[in-house]
């Protein structure tokens, strides 16, 4: 796993973004969880996961490094978004704040999709990126995400969307809210003609995705302490008025309630996932052995 980040270094910028934290000379890097400082070479090797066990966010570029080295071809790249409502609210205008997030993270949108290989096996895969306006779904994410989902099935490809995400994008209004049953309705055709979907879902994943196509996918995988739910904590609490339970919302406590299907960790994810598109996609090698079913499938 190591191997296909040193493999595609231009794909794996080292850490500087964390919860907002910039380290001057890139040398360490906080961890948001432990408050321990790591080196930041040492945290590259260790694929940006903290001693204490902590998962530090990926950008949608790095998480591109799952891919077999240089098998990745974006697609869609040319959708731009716009501003149909001409949202401006007391806190933002919706154009500056998408110019703003497409200088500073080189992408015009919240989602890069296209396709490629992991361990010979082809997919298409879509990829949210949380630093544009929190990973936000509006028309051109919700349009990218259901186009790969139709050309998946047109290629008779699996799959993969790798979301972290605040939900539906605010300034779109029910544009975004309808990307919520564009999505979906793309997988379903995916579904009809047997292809799977895999998610990863990463903290945080909430609201108007985790509503939609986040979750209906026919294998949920989730990183160690991501954070999944519709609503969050503070709210429901706030709500219902009680207090709800230790590890809420947490992928482990997803998992022991059969919300997700596996937690794993992001060393062993490129491993996990060919072996998922050997059992379900059934293109390349058919060699399946006992030991490629992940444990948390084996009845
Ligand atoms: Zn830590």
């Amino acid at each position: 796993m190591k191997e296909w980040f040193r493999r595609q270094p231009k794909h794996f910028t080292p850490a500087t973004r964390d919860s907002g934290q910039q380290i001057p000379d890139n040398m360490w890097v906080k961890c948001s969880s432990c408050g321990e400082l790591n080196y930041v070479k040492q945290l590259n090797d260790n694929l940006k996961v903290c001693k204490c066990g902590y998962h530090m966010r990926l950008t949608a570029r790095e998480w591109l490094g799952l891919l077999d080295a240089d098998t990745f071809v974006e697609e869609d790249a040319e959708l731009a978004p716009s501003d149909p409502l001409e949202f401006v609210s007391t806190k933002d205008v919706y154009v500056q704040k998408l110019a703003e997030n497409q200088e500073r993270t080189g992408l015009n949108d919240a989602l890069v999709s296209g396709h490629g290989t992991i361990q010979g096996n082809p997919l298409h895969i879509a990829v949210s990126e949380f630093t544009f306006i929190g990973g936000s779904m509006g028309s051109v994410y919700g349009e990218r995400l259901a186009r790969a989902a139709e050309r998946a099935a047109e290629l008779q490809h699996p799959l993969l969307t790798i979301t972290a995400t605040g939900g539906a994008r605010q300034h779109e209004g029910v544009l975004s809210l309808m990307q919520m049953a564009k999505t979906n309705m793309a997988l379903t055709r995916l579904a009809a003609i047997g292809q799977p979907h895999f998610a990863l879902l990463v903290d945080p994943c909430y609201a108007g995705v985790m509503a939609s196509y986040a979750s209906v996918a026919d294998v949920i995988i989730a990183e160690p302490g991501a954070r999944i739910g519709f609503a969050g904590q503070r709210v429901i609490e706030q709500t219902i008025r009680q207090k709800l339970p230790a590890h809420f919302q947490t992928a482990e406590f997803m998992v022991e309630h059969g919300m997700i299907d596996m937690v794993v960790p992001r060393a062993e994810l490129r491993a996990t996932l060919a072996r998922l598109l050997r059992l379900y996609g059934g293109t390349a090698s058919n060699d399946v052995v006992a030991d490629d079913i992940p444990a948390t499938l084996q009845v």
